[in-house]
């Protein structure tokens, strides 16, 4: 089983936090489309037949295109590979996207699930991060989704500088009367290249302090877990069933397919990166040739990935996998850090599994830390 990422690099405007490819340019759209449909047809064989168990559109803001583009990849998806009955449809959307009409389409089309890039409730903070929609329109959206949709899923960010543990309580108490089966949480990372980088540097802004992150991750778990979230992921909520089978796919180190710029795809060996700039990887495509990078892992790498991965998930580090996979036995190799963590509270065993206890899920970055080879 594997699954497709497809990357829709055009946004409206560039969120304050985001490092990611994308262009407000939409000027090359049908020809990037075109370009991505090349790129399919010249991987089809990537990844050996595996049937597809998801498909995912991320971007970017993929609802922003329009619907016929995504109908159209889809089809060509299903025309190159072996696609799974009850295969998982993702599309990241923007809450001032979300017309009836895009939501109609896009079921047609096969999508079945939505991702929903509300962030915050807050119109200041919405203003501040540089979002293009308000309260209202996210709200709004939640709702259209609700009645047309059975699975989607609501993207939200604490520790935004400015942002308080009541208003965050408030947005997500507003947010769980719509029962989204599943909820994104991700602490606001301030990463190179951004405008709140530059803001940081100039003392514009401050970092939100530790101590007010922890307490809004706390009471957003608390919130959740009260009304029968599951924390599958450190980011992610879901109501029994409700897992992203796309997302799970990357933690359990499934195959996947990477499709337009800047994409990443995995074959169990390498791990390879399409050339993050539309006009050359339309260019490269139109020529037949894939502009990507590709690097093999090592034992050590696949090894530290395993760790760094199954810590921040309910699955924990798999030890049984370590050993038929890498030849790695961590509870033997490891066996003194190992005992001092659990000693600290940090982590338990349970059979062949290493997983974080309540303490050590605020710490996963100093138990991977510590874990790796
Ligand atoms: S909408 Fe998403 S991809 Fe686009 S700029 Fe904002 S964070 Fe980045």
């Amino acid at each position: 089983m594997s699954g497709i990422y497809i990357h829709i690099p055009f946004c409206k405007k560039k969120c304050h936090y985001c490092d990611f490819y994308i262009t407000l340019n939409k000027n090359n759209v049908s020809k990037l489309i075109e370009a991505i449909k090349f790129e399919l047809i010249l991987r089809k064989n990537f990844l050996n037949k595996n049937s597809i168990e998801t498909i995912y559109f991320g971007g970017g803001t993929p609802s922003m295109i329009s619907p016929n583009y995504i109908g159209n990849i889809i089809k060509e998806i299903k025309n190159n590979f072996s696609v799974n009955s009850n295969i998982e449809i993702t599309i990241e959307a923007n809450p001032d996207d979300i017309s009836l009409d895009n939501l109609l389409k896009w079921k047609k089309y096969g999508i079945n699930r939505i991702s929903l890039g509300v962030q915050t409730l807050n119109d200041n903070l919405l203003n501040f991060i540089n979002r293009s929609h308000n309260k209202k329109t996210a709200i709004a959206s939640i709702k259209k989704i609700s009645e047309h949709y059975d699975n989607f899923s609501i993207d939200l960010i604490y520790g935004i500088p400015g942002n308080r543990y009541d208003k965050l309580k408030n947005d997500i108490k507003e947010i769980i009367k719509f029962n989204p089966p599943h909820i994104s949480a991700y602490n606001l990372t301030i990463e190179k290249k951004t405008v709140f980088y530059n803001w940081l540097k100039n003392n514009i802004i401050k970092k939100e302090k530790e101590r007010e992150i922890i307490k809004q991750f706390n009471l957003l778990k608390n919130i959740l877990e009260k009304e029968e979230y599951i924390q599958y992921e450190t980011s992610s909520f879901c109501k029994k069933g409700y897992e992203s089978k796309h997302n799970s796919g990357y933690w359990k180190r499934k195959k996947y397919l990477g499709i337009g710029p800047s994409a990443h795809s995995f074959d169990g060996k390498y791990r390879s990166w399409n050339i993050s700039d539309n006009n050359k990887y339309i260019s490269a495509l139109n020529k037949r040739i894939i502009p990507n990078t590709e690097e093999k892992l090592s034992k050590k790498m696949k090894i530290n990935e395993i760790i760094m991965i199954g810590i921040r998930t309910k699955w924990g580090i798999d030890n049984k996998q370590l050993i038929t996979q890498l030849k790695y036995d961590i509870l033997k190799n490891q066996k003194n850090t190992i005992d001092k963590l659990i000693n600290d509270k940090l982590i338990y065993i349970n059979r062949t599994k290493i997983k974080a206890t309540k303490k050590g899920s605020i710490l996963l970055d100093y138990i991977a830390e510590k874990l790796l080879v």
